[in-house]
């Protein structure tokens, strides 16, 4: 579904305010003799206002309402002066903000921070991209409360379920499943992936060029690959993270011989280390061109995987589709869940026009795509694209094959 609304947080989110808030905040409690604030220490404390910074800042035995409110003023003095000083926008995040204007995407921002500095940091870094801001205003509940993003979203003139809510904190994430809004966290502010999936991210994105397909697609939609996928007859295991799947493969795998396709998402779970103990491990990225065609288990990623079952791979040696179609007993694909696009046509797309590029990139290609990141058909003799395979189901030589859906971005 494609999306025409964006909600997005502000600090952590859009811009990096740490620096600032952090000296603003150590110039407010030096000033009445409380110790400095680190950058770790603002960055645990913010989320909730920039008060409830102020508050945690001050030591607790002196932590008295009227200490709070002069500090806060103090604070809000220095930060109005200097709060862009060392703030600046996270790297990619203009160009989203750009590509989503050229789309038709209307968006907004909701922070916590006292709406005139929220509405002169937007001004200043994103101009006419952004085309309303909510900061803090008196008697308007501050984020989980869902009164402010509903009235944004109101005035954004958006529909929740074409709306994406986009932040980096538990906060943010409570704010978005209160309003009832498709809640995306932002890995590169200031949470973990862990606080995030636990507070109810419905996806995260670990860099802003993460965020388009979720615009261009929605969320992806595991059950509806799962189903689609064992209807084919694949096996089918979704894990949350890849520590769980690699536990997973490394049982199955256990006693057995195993090989590998190149494959980043291989090396990102920590093969052929991670196995080596157990498992009868072949790589030819190890044992440089040397292959193994017919082991017990043949592990493979895909280039793109379908939420109507189909699993897509581009090659160029074409050991690794070959050995998914003949040879080995069994077959496992291992995906990260940026693999998972609503059709055949939009994943045939992602492996023409991310997967390919970006592998031609990492293996230093002279075509066009490793110059700009787009498929144009090359005829180049170092053309990586060699051939394409789409399965449509398991290959009758196997007695086994499945894939395995990890919900955190690996390989290209
Ligand atoms: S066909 Fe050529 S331009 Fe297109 S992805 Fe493959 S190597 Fe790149």
């Amino acid at each position: 579904m494609k999306i025409t609304t964006a909600i997005f947080d502000l600090d952590g989110t859009l811009l990096n305010t740490l620096g600032d808030l952090r000296d603003s905040v150590t110039y407010a409690v030096e000033k009445h003799g409380f110790p400095p604030v680190s950058m770790e220490q603002t960055r645990i404390r913010i989320g909730n206002g920039v008060r409830k910074l102020v508050e945690r800042s001050i030591p607790e035995e002196s932590r008295t309402d009227e200490m709070i409110d002069t500090c806060l003023a103090d604070f809000r003095a220095f930060y109005g002066e200097h709060m862009m000083n060392r703030t600046h926008p996270y790297e990619g995040i203009v160009s989203v903000l750009e590509t989503l204007k050229e789309n038709g995407v209307t968006v907004g921002v909701l922070s916590n921070k006292y709406d005139s500095a929220a509405k002169a940091l937007i001004e200043h870094y994103f101009g006419n991209l952004v085309h309303i801001t909510y900061g803090e205003r008196p008697n308007i509940p501050r984020k989980p409360d869902p009164t402010s993003v509903l009235g944004l979203l109101d005035e954004l003139g958006g529909q929740k379920e074409t709306t994406l809510y986009i932040g980096d904190s538990a906060t943010d994430m409570q704010t978005a499943v209160n309003a009832g809004l498709t809640a995306i966290g932002v890995t590169w502010g200031f949470r973990s992936a862990e606080e995030l999936r636990a507070s109810g991210a419905d996806a995260l994105a670990y860099e802003p060029s993460d965020l388009l397909p979720l615009f261009a697609y929605g969320v992806p939609d595991v059950s509806k690959a799962e189903k689609a996928l064992t209807d084919y007859g694949f096996g089918f295991r979704y894990f949350e993270t890849k520590d769980e799947a690699v536990s997973y493969l490394r049982d199955t795998c256990a006693g057995k011989s195993v090989s590998m396709g190149g494959s980043m998402t291989m090396k990102q779970l920590g093969f052929p280390e991670n196995f080596a103990d157990s498992t009868d491990a072949h790589w030819h990225w190890i044992d440089k061109g040397v292959y193994c065609q017919m082991p017990d288990i043949y592990l493979s990623s895909a280039n793109g995987l379908s939420e109507t079952g189909e699993i897509v791979n581009i090659d160029g040696k074409c050991n690794r589709v070959a050995a998914t179609l003949f040879g080995p007993k069994r077959c496992i694909f291992v995906c990260g869940v940026n693999k998972l696009r609503p059709d055949l046509q939009s994943a045939i797309e992602r492996a023409r026009n991310i997967a390919a590029p970006l592998n031609a990139k990492r293996l230093n290609k002279k075509t066009p795509c490793a110059v700009d990141g787009r498929c144009h058909n090359c005829k180049s003799p170092e053309r990586i694209c060699r051939a394409m395979v789409i399965h449509m189901g398991v290959p009758s030589g196997f007695e086994s094959c499945e894939v395995v859906l990890i919900g955190e971005k690996l390989g290209f």
